[in-house]
C-alpha cells in the first residue's frame, strides 16, 4: 500500500505543464498537461478570446490532459492531420 501512493506522487510530480500562451497579449488561452509520454506527435495553436490574437504554434508528443481557462469555453476545434487549431472564445 506505502508502496503504491509513493508511485502516485511521483508521476505527480512527473506531469509536464505545457500551457498555451497568447503571442501578442501573454493572457493563458488554454491549459494542457501532459500526462503520459507516447509516440504521439502533435502541434496545437490556440486562439486568444480575449485580443485578435493567438498563441504560437506548439509542437507537442504524448497524451495530454486538456482544459479550458476559467471563464472560456472551446468554440471549435480543427485539425489538418495532427496539427489543432483550437478557438476559444469567452463564456
Ligand atoms: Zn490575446
Amino acid at each position: 500500500m506505502e508502496k503504491n501512493n509513493e508511485r502516485e506522487v511521483a508521476d505527480i510530480s512527473n506531469l509536464q505543464d505545457d500551457d498555451l500562451f497568447c503571442a501578442d497579449c501573454d493572457e493563458k488561452i488554454f491549459k494542457m498537461v501532459k500526462v503520459e509520454e507516447s509516440d504521439f506527435e502533435f502541434s496545437v495553436l490556440a486562439v486568444c478570446p480575449f485580443c485578435e490574437g493567438e498563441s504560437w504554434r506548439k509542437d507537442m508528443k504524448g497524451r495530454y490532459y486538456q482544459d479550458t481557462v476559467d471563464g472560456t469555453i472551446i468554440e471549435e476545434v480543427t485539425a489538418d492531420g495532427n496539427d489543432f487549431t483550437i478557438k476559444v472564445k469567452k463564456r
